[in-house]
């Protein structure tokens, strides 16, 4: 019997997977289900519980299935761990029933952006391809509707922390900074660690894709071999957006929503996995011209009155804000901060003097981020609501500026998560372009 703990998307998925596979298997999940996870169970009679894990605990499983959001650290984990029994991820599940290409995305930021990318390079040029993991489909639900020839994996610390035997044949490090600390005891070697996992069962056979620039990944190659065949990228980007690496153009940005240096960091790594796959630079460039990149990140929303509107939602924690302030040619009026994650501002003091023309804070508790930018920018306002923070923003901006929302926070306080707080976002900028009107 397999038992799987949790039943979102990855936890219904692996459950999928092993009666596709005739497994006997119970799902168990101490909250209520979703509706449409609960009826996929019933439909597909897999037995499960919710509210509780009364019957789990009365099980003697073979091996455990845990869903990423199910800590280490909880009670039913540390229960089955005390009797010998082996705790996978849902990632490590579906590896044993994988039989494509997998090409696995990790990093702190720009593990989406880079994952779509690369599905949709390899999509656009018609590759028997599904993207999973981390974002759309659990591996495993991939892996239940049919065995694909291509698996493009968003892939999160914690998904990697339940690996075994798991490796992707091209694995992607984007960047390693200070996020999710909580999960790690405060300690940024354990975090370092656990996206290095991405490779551990790698051989000279695979390749792992990293941005040589990053100072946590070099710091730990520095101290650790690997086995995997490792290519650190150090792509220039240049005034006409073009991504230059060892001295050859491999694509131009201009005309795609990528914009900025990180994603032709983002652009290189995936124009490195297409080529080994066999596509042609031109195939890889019309391609890029027609990604879509997943709302709130550095998503242009509209214009009014020559005042250009950004929602980054997305970034919550300071490096992807500085990403974000790096890529803007015009002066920002930024909009920042939400839930703090222990965010230490030193890093983009600098940018922020160069960019930043005013400061919109916009939280519960804004003590933090007027504390540190006080000396720093020449106009701050606390607000705590989204159309008063929109609104300001407006009133301060001159022509040619961008009011850019990159909060480098959680949303939690005033939000349901980051989706809602962009989509507001977007909500009061329509209401102010009617206002202009
Ligand atoms: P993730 O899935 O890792 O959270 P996303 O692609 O959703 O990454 O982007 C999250 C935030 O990070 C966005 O604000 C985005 O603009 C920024 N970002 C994207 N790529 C990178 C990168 N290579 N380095 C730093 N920040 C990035």
């Amino acid at each position: 019997m397999i038992l799987i703990l949790g039943a979102g998307e990855s936890g219904v998925g692996a459950a999928l997977l092993a009666k596709k596979m005739t497994l006997p298997v119970f799902v168990s999940d101490s909250n209520a289900i979703r509706d449409s996870f609960r009826k996929e169970l019933i439909d597909n009679e897999i037995d499960f519980e919710e509210g509780s894990h009364d019957i789990a605990y009365g099980i003697s499983p073979n091996f455990i299935v845990k869903s990423p959001g199910i800590p280490d650290q909880a009670e039913i984990i540390g229960h089955f761990k005390n009797q010998g029994i082996d705790v996978i991820s849902e990632i490590e599940f579906a590896y044993r029933y994988c039989r494509g290409t997998i090409i696995g995305i990790t990093g702190s930021n720009g593990k989406t952006t880079t994952t779509n990318l690369i599905f949709h390079l390899l999509k656009q040029n018609n590759k028997d391809v599904i993207k999973a993991g981390n974002v759309g489909f659990s591996f495993a639900r991939a892996i239940s509707i049919k065995n694909w020839e291509y698996y493009v994996l968003e892939l999160s610390s914690f998904q990697l922390d339940g690996i075994q035997e798991f490796k992707p044949r091209f694995g992607v490090l984007l960047n390693i900074t200070p996020d999710h600390m909580d999960r790690y005891q405060n300690q940024f070697d354990l975090y370092v660690a656990s996206k290095f996992r991405i490779t551990e069962n790698q051989t000279s056979e695979d390749f792992l894709i990293t941005y040589e620039k990053d100072p946590a990944i070099q710091k730990y190659l520095k101290e650790h071999g690997i086995q995997a065949r490792l290519l650190s990228l150090n792509p220039d980007f240049n005034l006409n957006e073009e991504v230059i690496l060892d001295g050859s153009i491999i694509a131009n940005l201009k005309n795609t929503v990528l914009k900025g240096k990180h994603n032709a960091i983002n652009v290189a790594c995936a124009v490195k996995i297409a080529t080994f796959i066999g596509l042609r630079q031109e195939e890889i460039q019309s391609a890029l011209l027609n990604f879509v990149n997943d709302p709130h990140r550095l998503e242009s929303v509209g214009e009014i009155n020559e005042v250009l509107f950004v929602n980054d939602s997305k970034a919550t924690n300071v490096d992807s804000v500085f990403w974000a302030l790096d890529a803007m040619k015009q002066k920002v009026v930024w909009i920042a901060g939400g839930l703090d994650k222990g965010n230490d501002y030193a890093a983009i003091e600098a940018l922020v003097v160069q960019k930043v023309s005013a400061l919109i804070c916009l939280g519960v508790d804004n003590q933090k981020l007027l504390k540190s930018f006080t000396k720093i920018v020449p106009l701050i306002k606390d607000t705590h609501s989204i159309q008063d923070a929109v609104r300001i923003a407006f009133e301060i901006a001159k022509k040619g500026e961008v009011v850019l929302l990159s909060p480098g926070c959680a949303s939690f306080d005033l939000f349901k998560n980051y989706e809602d707080r962009g989509n507001q976002f977007k909500e009061e900028v329509k209401k102010l372009s009617l206002l202009t009107k």
